[in-house]
């Protein structure tokens, strides 16, 4: 299947193949807790492929826009994404060892690459400044503060009802 992730780099198997240079534009639909990849502008890769013992290196780039909101007063702000991509891709078919990426076949699908390095840095939970007060804190303590005055109970209507009850007796 082609996608705009995917390359043909079978050739690069070879120790005396030339470095490659491979590079995309996509629209992705990617998030992680609070914080999307946006699909406008679209994410762009560029990746220097160099063959070397045991498979491909991957050095290069990848550049995103991330829309973040705040977690604590649910904020929305946007912000450029720069990631610095230095990876392997294993050529090597019989190791056992455990790979990250594996080439099988001439073609290789980036994706995995790109998703992994733009998503694992993200934060879980994000905030839009140190001094953020957060939605959640205001409007509980406002609602304490009444539930308060209602247990006092001098001036709720339950009390005068009660009080009603009583001389019924
Ligand atoms: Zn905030």
């Amino acid at each position: 299947m082609n996608t705009p992730f995917t390359f043909h780099i079978g050739d690069m198997r070879s120790g005396r193949a030339e470095p490659r240079t491979i590079s995309g534009e996509v629209s992705v639909d990617w998030h992680v807790e609070l914080s999307r990849v946006q699909s406008e502008p679209p994410l762009f890769f560029e990746f220097r492929l160099e063959a070397v013992a045991g498979g491909i290196a991957v050095t290069g780039t990848i550049e995103a826009r991330v829309l973040h909101r705040c977690y604590r007063c649910l904020i929305e702000w946007e912000e450029p994404v720069l990631r610095e991509v230095r990876q392997l891709i294993t050529t090597v078919a019989d190791e056992e060892e455990e790979a990250d990426y594996r080439l099988d076949g001439d073609v290789f699908d980036f994706e995995s690459v790109v998703r992994d390095e733009l998503l694992l840095d993200l934060p879980i939970a994000p905030r839009c400044g140190p001094d953020c007060e957060g939605l959640v804190d205001a409007a509980g303590s406002d609602l304490n503060t009444s539930l308060s005055e209602d247990e006092r109970g001098e001036n709720s209507p339950f009390s005068v009802l009660k009080d009603l009850l009583d001389t019924g007796d």
